[in-house]
């Protein structure tokens, strides 16, 4: 049974309020992760608290319990200039790091429009509800290491 420092082995479907799938593992390895340590959204892991293998479970979370509403004042503009040291060029689409005061974090670029570019530093998922389809395929006991590091580990661990 699911519990605080399993490791639990799921397939998940991932789409937004519009039925469109956002991510899979369909056709990939089961998704690992550590229970209990935040490695997954709250309310997912609260909904998956005491599940067994086979169960299967299809979990809505609102934005603001998942990425948060999506935030207008997020989206900048700034000179073309800006992006100069970044040694590649810039395209829409293109997602990179940018330092705001003390923190990176990756913004999107969503226009360049001559000389000015518009960038989104909305999470890519904010403003979305989410729903998990989820298949649990195996539970089992974390290891010292993966209780130390606070993650679930796929075969061999590189750090
Ligand atoms: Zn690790």
């Amino acid at each position: 049974m699911i519990a605080d420092n399993k490791v639990v082995s799921m397939h998940f479907t991932l789409k937004n309020q519009n039925g469109e799938v956002l991510e899979t593992t369909e056709g990939d390895a089961a998704f690992d992760y550590l229970h209990g340590a935040m490695e997954i959204l709250p309310p997912l892991e609260k909904e998956l608290n005491g599940k067994n293998v086979g169960d299967k479970l299809s979990v809505t979370i609102p934005a603001q319990d998942a990425y948060g509403s999506y935030n207008e004042e997020m989206v900048e503009t700034l000179p073309k200039s800006d992006f100069a040291e970044m040694g590649a060029p810039i395209e829409v689409g293109m997602e990179i790091e940018m330092q705001v005061d003390e923190d990176i974090f990756p913004v999107l670029i969503t226009k360049i429009e001559g000389e000015e570019v518009t960038i989104d530093m909305n999470h890519p998922l904010a403003g979305m509800d989410l729903t998990f389809d989820v298949e649990i395929t195996a539970i089992r006991e974390a290891t010292a290491e993966e209780l130390d590091h606070g993650h679930a580990h796929h075969g061999s661990c590189d750090h």
